[in-house]
């Protein structure tokens, strides 16, 4: 072969190519399923681009919505369901014929009886199926920056407003469509105005536009919550106003429009599936829409794929929650737009573009609807037997009754009531004490016992509608499939006899495998199989409020006293030495006013402060659900601490930095963030290299959330370490969560005398709680000190934006399994990731650190391999026993042989005293997506009692 014959191949290949490209890059044609409306404007004519061409912004959508409305208001009526953190308004569309939409109200209401068998007989709810249209509720854009589903919903709003095409007239007869316009507005605002502003369409993915600044994250809402995630316990607003909407229109299909994947995804749904759906007919349904689905990509020669990767487990997901309330729930995942903006290059060269990202969802929210409208009857049939099948379920299952005991938190124990009857869950409250003969505590395994609760209790009996839901949300542990488990554990045992440099297999566990809320909480709870009635009262709106309102026992004229009875009461110290009023802290059981308190009980001195405190006082009070206890006497009856003892510690105000910086991972920040604020506590978010020399010692208190270790290093430097260590020396607290607590612990660094188990550093390598004999030097294992969220190399895999999760509902997950691939020689010495277990903590109830808590356990999550080793100067507060007389794994998934004899004898929360300071170290996220509350106080006290211990 010639030069020339080569130049010319070159060329036909190249021709070929460009060709293969163009053939893909054809442009969809949204507007083929006419005839349509003149009236009805298309989105383009007010948005003046064309689909795809740019990204538009929330208040250019509520534009496109309202017009759209206008014109068709025949079909059309638009719901403000409630505003976000940013104060954007939120919608809920609802697109019908005029003859439903002229009856909305009684379609609803109708629709609102199938959700309770007690009230609606078989006969009427088989009336109600035959003749009322199904609810679809389609939602776009949960994750702010995958942009192509926020487009592709104002195609699909025209289509239903404005096609008179019999095939969408048959979806508009049949059932009454609901579209989310924005679940995420906040976000998808950050995401797109960014994008718009550097974006050149430019497909190289190195290109600027499709790294996404740590600022800006569009895939978070304001706190940098994972709106995907907050079902479980509602504590963004967003959720509670989608949840509010949800359970008015109680949907019998649901669909999340998201996207990342490289290629689409619709279900069947991935292994593992949430137990309490009902099988067989949950997966007959994904696949009835599955199919449907298929059958459109085929016919357009679109690639996707199902049953990988995203799971049904999790209750907190938009698809796992709607389907544990009845609904036929799943995610759809697009190829295109978000971090690969406008154009990115695949794998093989060829192009996705946004435009044909938002082709897919626009011809999958389609063929959905038309799947439903051609199933209403059998869906709504299915929907209505979903909680008469439920009801019929508890009486045969153990589970009768879940008791949760307020008297550790009353306001916490309120605040998980409130969040059960956001989701219609039924709570009553006892009238006098409880008992149980057949009670179980709570924890996975546990047997039969007895258990009483004598005061007013909350009571959740399983025989109600809600009866699948409750089990999901609360019960101690969530079984998974046990073929799915056997297989990881199988590849678990291959990759332990695989050497160093082996590339391993990678775990399927999406997500963390236990929330029970009541443990979550660290409220006490035991469940019953006693289902018999009892005196008990349904829990009222006024019962809550009176539970959580604080208040003040009268004026004082010698000291108030803040029992730590509530996680409010430390928030409400901290408060007010932020507000310049002086509180101490007795570090002895205390006497006053005919009454003692604890430890750690707090004070506030008249003779130390202005009269201005009283006000401060009952206000702090009253915003966070304290009781104060006013004592008018500074003579102490009995004991040897009074009000004027040495024992009572002023503490200084906490001036608190938090780093918010690239290293960061945003939603461990974002938890923080949002307990912080909630709390009304102050604090100053900086960069890393903002927060040295001078700026560092204006604050007494610097808080580093999850993050990666590497980085953390990397970004302060030797010089910064330094630094840092002068200001804990000179009296400043640092507090260090997860990652950040692996840097604490890296050789380096040194901010602690606890070494990370199976590190290099780790002297202990190998030993456990167990095996005192083993004190052999093991060479090599190499515990990634590097946490989730850590960036890939560049142009590695797909989604290369990183730290940007590898795909949906990965956020957190896929670096989080720290691989600790060990080599063979070393299997059983490192441990490996867990996916997110609750686990038992003991409590060191004779340090500050623990004040306020008032068991010896505590519940605790874990999701790392990240384990440490007791602190040899300091102290250790919460540990895992060595010698525990019950397995440490309360609820969850925890590697058989490995977990739990590597965590045994480790530390949970560290105070290792330096110089005047302290470093203290969480080994996990104290706040974990809002849900994990038990370490709260702990978490208080390491800001409350800087400079005083
Ligand atoms: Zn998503």
């Amino acid at each position: 072969m010639n030069l020339r014959t080569v130049c010319f191949s070159l060329v036909a290949v190249l021709c070929a190519c460009i060709s293969l490209s163009a053939q893909i890059e054809e442009k969809f044609d949204f507007y083929t399923r006419g005839e349509y409306r003149a009236n009805v404007p298309r989105p383009q004519t007010i948005l003046r681009f064309d689909v795809g061409d740019h990204h538009t912004t929330y208040a250019q959508m509520e534009k496109v919505i309202d017009e759209i409305a206008k014109a068709a208001p025949d079909r059309v009526k638009v719901f403000d369901i409630g505003l976000t953190s940013e104060l954007r308004m939120q919608h809920l569309v609802a697109i019908s014929s005029p003859a439903n939409i002229a009856r909305l109200d009684e379609i609803k209401a109708l629709n609102a009886k199938l959700t309770d068998p007690r009230t609606t007989s078989a006969a009427e709810a088989n009336s109600i199926t035959q003749n009322n249209p199904l609810i679809a509720w389609l939602a776009y854009t949960i994750h702010g920056n995958e942009s192509a589903s926020f487009e592709a919903m104002m195609q699909v709003a025209y289509q239903l407003a404005a096609s008179n095409e019999p095939r969408t007239l048959e979806i508009l007869n049949n059932t009454v469509v609901l579209i989310l316009t924005g679940e995420n507005p906040d976000g998808h605002e950050r995401f797109v105005t960014w994008y718009n502003s550097i974006a050149t369409g430019n497909a190289d993915r190195n290109a600027y536009e499709h790294r996404e600044p740590w600022s800006i994250q569009g895939r978070y809402n304001h706190f940098r919550f994972d709106l995907n995630r907050d079902n479980a316990s509602a504590t963004q607003v967003e959720t509670k106003n989608m949840q509010k909407a949800f359970f008015e229109w109680n949907p019998q299909v649901v669909v999340d429009h998201h996207g990342q994947p490289s290629q689409f995804h619709f279900p069947p749904a991935a292994l593992p599936i949430n137990p309490n759906l009902p099988q067989p007919v949950t997966n007959k349904w994904l696949d009835t829409f599955g199919r449907a689905n298929a059958a459109s990509f085929d016919a357009n020669k679109w690639d996707y794929y199902v049953r990988d990767i995203f799971d049904l487990f999790y209750v907190g997901y938009w698809d796992s929650f709607p389907s544990l309330n009845g609904a036929t729930g799943m995610t759809y995942e697009t190829d295109g737009g978000g971090f690969k903006g406008r154009r990115w290059t695949r794998d093989d060269g060829t192009i996705v573009t946004l435009r044909s990202a938002i082709a897919k969802h626009y011809v999958a929210s389609m063929t959905t609807l038309e799947t439903a409208a051609n199933n209403r009857l059998a869906r709504l049939q299915d929907y209505a037997a979903f909680r008469r099948n439920g009801m019929e379920e508890a009486k045969t299952e153990r589970m009768k009754r879940i008791v949760i005991d307020p008297a550790s938190d009353r306001v916490k124990a309120a605040e998980l009531i409130e969040i059960l009857q956001r989701m219609k869950i039924e709570v009553s409250v006892t009238n006098s004490g409880y008992m149980s003969t057949h009670a179980h505590a709570y924890e996975k395994n546990s047997p039969v016992t007895t258990r009483a609760c004598n005061s007013s209790c909350f009571v959740i009996d399983l025989n109600q509608p809600q009866k699948r839901l409750i089990k999901a949300l609360l019960e101690p542990d969530t079984p998974q499939d046990e073929s799915f488990l056997r297989e990881e554990i199988a590849k678990f045992k291959r990759n332990e006899m695989r050497g160093k440099s082996a590339s391993k297999e990678d775990y399927r566990f999406y997500d963390i495998t236990a929330w029970s809320l009541p443990l979550a909480f660290g409220l006490d709870a035991f469940w019953s199989e006693d289902g018999g009635p009892i005196s008990a009262t349904s829990v009222t709106p006024q019962i809550l409020a009176s539970m959580k309102a604080g208040g003040v026992s009268g004026k004082a004229q010698i000291a108030y006293i803040i029992p730590y009875d509530t996680d409010g009461a430390g928030a409400m110290a901290i408060r007010l030495l932020q507000a310049g009023h002086r509180v101490s802290v007795t570090n002895k059981q205390l006497t006053a006013g005919g009454r003692t308190f604890e430890r750690g009980s707090f004070v506030i001195r008249m003779s130390r402060n202005t009269e201005a405190v009283h006000e401060a006082v009952n206000r702090i009070a009253s915003e966070t659900g304290t009781m104060v206890v006013a004592v008018n006497n500074g003579y102490n009856d009995s004991g040897d601490t009074g009000v004027g003892s040495e024992s009572i510690q002023p503490m200084q105000a906490p001036k608190i930095a938090m780093i918010a910086d690239e290293m960061v991972d945003q939603t461990s920040y974002g938890s923080i963030w949002w307990t912080l604020d909630r709390y009304g506590i102050d604090f100053t978010p900086m960069t890393l290299a903002s927060a040295r020399g001078s700026v560092l010692s204006k604050y007494n208190v610097l808080i580093m959330p999850d993050g990666a270790a590497g980085r953390y290093f990397s970004s302060l430097g030797a010089g910064g370490v330094t630094g840092l260590k002068s200001w804990i020396n000179n009296g400043g607290t640092l507090i260090t969560v997860r990652g950040a607590s692996v840097f604490a612990a890296l050789k380096d660094v040194g901010l602690t005398s606890s070494k990370l188990v199976g590190s290099d550093d780790d002297d202990e390598k190998g030993k456990t709680a167990d095996d005192d004999a083993d004190k052999r030097k093991i060479a090599e294992a190499k515990p990634s000190p590097t946490p989730r969220g850590t960036p890939s190399s560049d142009g590695a895999a797909e989604p290369v934006a990183s730290p940007e999760p590898k795909t949906d509902k990965q956020d957190w997950q896929a670096p989080v399994l720290p691989p600790i691939a060990s080599p063979s020689a070393n299997a059983g010495k490192v441990p490996e990731g867990i996916p997110g277990a609750i686990m038992r903590a003991t409590v060191d109830r004779t340090t500050y650190l623990t004040y306020g808590i008032k068991s010896d356990e505590l519940p605790v999550l874990l999701s790392s391999g990240y384990f440490f080793r007791y602190s040899k100067e300091g102290t250790n507060a919460l540990v895992f026993d060595a010698k525990p007389k019950r397995p440490l794994t309360v609820s969850g998934f925890a590697w058989e042989g490995n977990t739990e004899r590597l965590l045994k004898g480790t530390a949970y929360l560290i105070d290792e005293p330096t110089g005047s300071g302290h470093v203290i170290l969480f080994a996990e996220e104290p706040f974990f997506r809002g849900i994990f509350r038990s370490t709260t106080r702990p978490f208080f006290n390491s800001i409350l009692f800087s400079g005083v211990f």
